[in-house]
């Protein structure tokens, strides 16, 4: 965890989750979403998968937990305060970061404009000593990242977008999970009871009784890193900073230097 942690407590004017299954926002981000959806955030949750592989009951055909899921998903959006739901329709469990996958998370991006997108970490494979990360997760979050660096905000990258009317858009902050505890956090105690309800919905899953206790005990040992009751963590990402606010820092971290001292960079370097 970074030495200095920031509690994020305003929320933006719209975001959106791009995440592999149905109850994956739920599990991940449930809580601050249902808490700037209470600030009138703008929230698209985007599911990458259809979800058709998440049972191991064989009387339920795939194509049945497919509508499953998706009203199961409907109704935990409802119970977060979330705007809308994109279902991409992947299918679940052999999803692999293409290059349509990036594609349709630019278009995504590019319809509904996020100022912030939460994702999750593509460099996690494993929970502690007791779980694999599932690969559509990091798929997932390896197209996210891609999508929104640098297709989403750079014309160049697939024409047919803008022939359909959808400009480039520039994401200001990627949000990526971290489970373990990461340099931004969002204080979600006043959220739990909603985060459980977005997550009793997904009965297809697992029966909230079983599941609960673990969902407040993972939250609760977040929030104690920070002293707080329960957090949700992330490692923020911010591509697009406040000109005026770093131009005015600047200006008093040189307040007395010359402007000719400046050297100016060579074009075309950084690469
Ligand atoms: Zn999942």
């Amino acid at each position: 965890m970074a030495d200095t942690p920031t509690q994020a407590t305003t929320a933006p004017a719209s975001a959106m989750t791009i995440l592999a299954h149905p109850d994956d926002a739920e599990f991940g981000c449930g809580g601050t979403l249902a808490i700037w959806a209470r600030q009138g955030a703008e929230i698209t949750m985007v599911v990458i998968t259809d979800g058709s592989k998440g049972n191991a009951d064989r009387s339920i055909t795939p194509q049945q937990l497919v509508v499953m899921r998706k009203e199961e998903q409907d109704r935990a959006a409802r119970a977060l305060g979330v705007t809308r739901v994109v279902n991409l329709g992947y299918e679940d469990g052999v999803l692999q970061p293409t290059i349509a996958l990036r594609r349709d998370i630019a278009r995504v991006i590019r319809k509904h404009k996020p100022e912030i997108v939460i994702t999750g970490d593509p460099d996690s494979r494993f929970g502690g000593d007791f779980y694999i990360n599932h690969p559509d997760h990091r798929a997932a979050a390896e197209a996210a990242l891609y999508g929104i660096f640098p297709a989403a905000g750079n014309f160049n990258f697939y024409p047919e977008l803008l022939a359909e009317g959808l400009e480039p858009h520039q994401i200001k902050e990627v949000w990526v999970e971290e489970w373990g505890g990461g340099s931004t956090f969002v204080d979600i105690t006043d959220a739990m009871d909603a985060k459980i309800a977005a997550l009793a919905e997904h009965k297809s899953q697992f029966d909230i009784k079983d599941v609960e206790e673990f969902v407040r005990k993972w939250s609760a040992e977040t929030g104690a890193k920070y002293g707080v009751g329960h957090a949700e963590s992330y490692r923020k990402i911010v591509l697009e900073r406040d000109r005026s606010a770093e131009d005015a820092a600047k200006l008093v971290s040189e307040e007395g230097a010359s402007e000719l001292e400046e050297t100016p960079v060579a074009a075309g370097s950084g690469k």
